[in-house]
This record gives structure tokens, C-alpha cells and sequence, in this order.
């Protein structure tokens, strides 16, 4: 006798029966010991506590934990549904079989739904080893994948970590290095001023490649804390764009009137962002959109339309295009595909936009062919993350 109720043992130990600890809910001791002889003959050998009510199950349970439940549905003082309750409580993941007299198709099927693993009829025992082997297998399955999901959970968490720390690295860099840079460039502009012609050639040579650099790194430093600024200290709210594009423009105006730009845009919408943002995404487009132009003059339009949630927006220009297999590097900081001495730029223009658009939730891609113009295509949210989610439920 176990301290919990009788002590089952199958009699005969053979070196290939797999082992099995049963716990077995049962008033009827000539049933359990059926079910375990059912299981005796198929290839198990079983150690099982019989009990028949609550608490002995769950001292059982405590003390000796299962790897199947077998529960008889009707019991004098319990029912064997209550025992899934108890599982649970304890927090454990033990497959539990209704072993029953008679259970009709839909009173099972509630018993399955409620969370009982299967049910097999004390006159078809012969079922019971195949139902037990499955359920000790779905078990191991949903182990594994539990550990797998854990382990994807945790790498995720560490990325998203070593990320900030990237990011914190980056901005606190670039933040810090504009200091001693402003020096370097005033004091080279200073050196050019009071020495120009009064060197040597060499000497006004050397001034100006210093003044060049310092002045690119400057540019360079400046996107990039742009870069590592987005998602920081930002304030979403309804923005239109309209009025956006209206700044926008104005930002560009001479560049737009060098070029002779034909620019249109169509009733667009508000999206729920931060202000800057929106403009620094239309800003990088519309401005590559003429710098990237090719021998007509620019004629860049921007579009907008539902998709969804969110709003799709097009900016479409007539300029040198993009070959497809470029389609996805152009968007990584520093990537160019040309020199700087054909089209001025650093490669971070288009990883602002992406950084942008995928911080607040949208996607960003390219359709073009070389030498065919460019269209850029990208989402945005028409509505703060709280409205969409109310919209959705
Ligand atoms: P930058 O403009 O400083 O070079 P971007 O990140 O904005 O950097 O763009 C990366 C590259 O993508 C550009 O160097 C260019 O080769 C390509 N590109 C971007 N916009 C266009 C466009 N509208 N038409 C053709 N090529 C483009």
C-alpha cells in the first residue's frame, strides 16, 4: 500500500517495457487493475498509485508526480474532471486520460475541449497503451518546443539588448565627437584663411584636404546622430502631410529650382507620428529623388493610398533608377552606388527612412529598373497604436 491509496505493481519486469508512473483515479480497485493489466500487455511496466478522491490524489500528485493521469469520469466523491483542475493548479503538464464506462460523443468532446488529453471506454482497453503512448509523445513535443520558444524568447531579449547598446554607443559617440571636430574644422578654416599663398603650394594643398575632411566628417557625424536619433525623444500626434510636404519643399527649394523639378502631390493624408520624422522620410526621398536625376529635368510625384491599417505612400521620380539586385543594400548605412564625386552623399539618407518607417511599425522598399526611374514605396500609420488596436478587436 502506498500512504496515498493501493500500490499497483504489473507483475512481470522485462528489460524492453517502457516505464511508466500512472496515476490512477479510481473507486472500482478491479478497473484499475484492468487498465493496468491492458497496459502490462502492450509493452509498459507501470507503477501506479490508485486513489479515489481529492485529497489523496493531490498528496499523490505532490509526492510522486505521474507521467499520466488516468481518471475514471464518475467517481462516489469527486468527478474526474476536477482532477484536470488540480493538475493545473500545481502547475504541471501531465497528460490525463478519462478512462470511463460509458461517456457519450459530446459529453467527450467537452471533456477534450476542457483540456482531458483522450478518453477510452473500459471495454475497449485495448486502445489505452496507443492513447498513452501518443499523449507521452505530444508531451515531449510540446517540451520541446516550450524550450525551443524560450530559448528564441531569451536571444531575442539579448539582441534587443546588445541593440540599445549599439544605439547608446552610437549616439553618445557621434553626440561627443562633434565637440572636437568643431575645433579641428575651425582651426583649419582659421589656418586656410591667415596662411593661404603665404606658405607654399604644398602648404595650401595640405589646408584644403584638411578643411575637405573635416567638413565631411562633420556632415557624416551630424546624419549619423540623426541615424542613432531616431526613436528618442519623440512626439507622436497627428501629422498632415500635406502641410509637411509644404515645409518640405520650401527646404528644398533650391535645389528644386536648380534642377527645374516638376513636383506633385495629391490629397494626402495625416498619419499618427512624430512631426520630424515625417519630414526627415520626405525630405531624404524627394531630395534623392533630385539628386539622382537623370538628363531631363526631375518630375517626382508623391501618392498616397489605404492599405489596411496604415497609409501606402509612393515617391516616384524620372531620375537614373536602381538595378533590382540593389533593391535592399541601398537601404544599409554607408551603402552607395556611386562615387562621391558623381552624386555628393555619405549612404545614411535612406537608413534614416527605413529606421523610421520600421520604428513605427510600417516597411519601406524600392521598385525600379536602371536607368528607369525609381519609385519608393513605404507604410505609415494613420492612427496611434491604441486606436489600431481598437480597430482590430
Ligand atoms: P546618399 O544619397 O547619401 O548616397 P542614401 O542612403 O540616401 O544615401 O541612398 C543610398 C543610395 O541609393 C544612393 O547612393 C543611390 O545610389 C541610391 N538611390 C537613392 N535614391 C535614389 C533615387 N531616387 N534614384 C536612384 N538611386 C537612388
Amino acid at each position: 500500500m502506498s500512504s496515498t491509496g493501493t500500490k499497483l505493481e504489473t507483475p512481470v519486469s522485462v528489460e524492453s517495457k517502457t516505464k511508466l508512473r500512472a496515476l490512477v483515479l479510481e473507486d472500482n480497485p478491479l478497473d484499475a487493475a484492468l487498465a493496468l493489466r491492458a497496459l502490462d500487455r502492450d509493452g509498459f511496466e507501470v507503477t501506479a498509485d490508485v486513489v479515489q478522491d481529492e485529497a489523496a490524489f493531490s498528496k499523490s500528485l505532490r509526492a510522486n508526480p505521474p507521467e499520466v493521469v488516468l481518471a475514471d469520469y464518475n467517481l462516489p466523491n469527486w468527478k474526474g474532471m476536477d482532477a484536470l483542475k488540480v493538475i493545473r493548479r500545481e502547475g504541471l503538464d501531465i497528460p490525463m486520460i478519462l478512462v470511463s464506462g460509458a461517456l457519450g460523443d459530446v459529453t467527450a468532446v467537452e471533456c477534450i475541449r476542457q483540456g482531458a488529453t483522450d478518453y477510452v471506454l473500459k471495454d475497449g482497453l485495448a486502445r489505452l497503451p496507443e492513447v498513452i503512448r501518443r499523449a507521452l509523445r505530444e508531451k515531449t513535443e510540446r517540451g520541446l518546443r516550450r524550450r525551443v520558444e524560450e530559448d528564441l524568447a531569451l536571444k531575442i531579449a539579448e539582441l534587443s539588448r546588445s541593440n540599445d547598446d549599439l544605439e547608446q554607443f552610437a549616439y553618445v559617440a557621434s553626440h561627443d565627437l562633434q565637440e572636437p571636430l568643431r575645433m579641428v574644422a575651425a582651426y583649419t578654416q582659421l589656418l586656410a584663411e591667415r596662411y593661404r599663398g603665404k606658405l607654399d603650394e604644398n602648404a595650401d594643398k595640405f589646408i584644403g584636404y584638411a578643411s575637405e575632411g573635416a567638413e565631411r566628417m562633420q556632415v557624416l557625424i551630424h546624419d549619423l546622430l540623426a541615424f542613432s536619433r531616431v526613436g528618442r525623444k519623440e512626439v507622436c500626434e497627428s501629422v498632415d502631410c500635406n502641410a509637411v510636404m509644404k515645409d518640405v519643399l520650401q527646404a528644398l527649394a533650391a535645389a528644386i529650382q536648380e534642377s527645374g523639378a516638376a513636383f506633385s502631390h495629391e490629397g494626402l493624408p495625416a498619419v499618427w507620428m512624430d512631426r520630424t520624422q515625417v519630414a526627415q522620410v520626405f525630405q531624404n526621398l524627394i531630395g534623392n529623388a533630385l539628386k539622382f536625376r537623370g538628363k531631363e529635368p526631375p518630375v517626382v510625384s508623391v501618392q498616397a493610398e489605404k492599405a489596411d491599417q496604415l497609409w501606402q505612400f509612393c515617391v516616384s521620380d524620372n531620375g537614373i533608377g536602381i538595378a533590382p539586385e540593389y533593391a535592399e543594400n541601398i537601404f544599409v548605412v554607408f551603402q552607395r552606388l556611386h562615387g562621391r564625386s558623381e552624386y555628393p552623399g555619405n549612404g545614411i539618407g535612406l537608413a534614416i527612412c527605413k529606421k523610421i518607417v520600421e520604428h513605427n511599425g510600417g516597411k519601406i522598399w524600392v521598385e525600379s529598373q536602371a536607368g528607369s526611374g525609381s519609385s519608393f514605396k513605404f507604410t505609415l500609420p494613420g492612427r496611434s497604436r491604441d486606436e489600431r488596436k481598437e480597430a482590430q478587436s
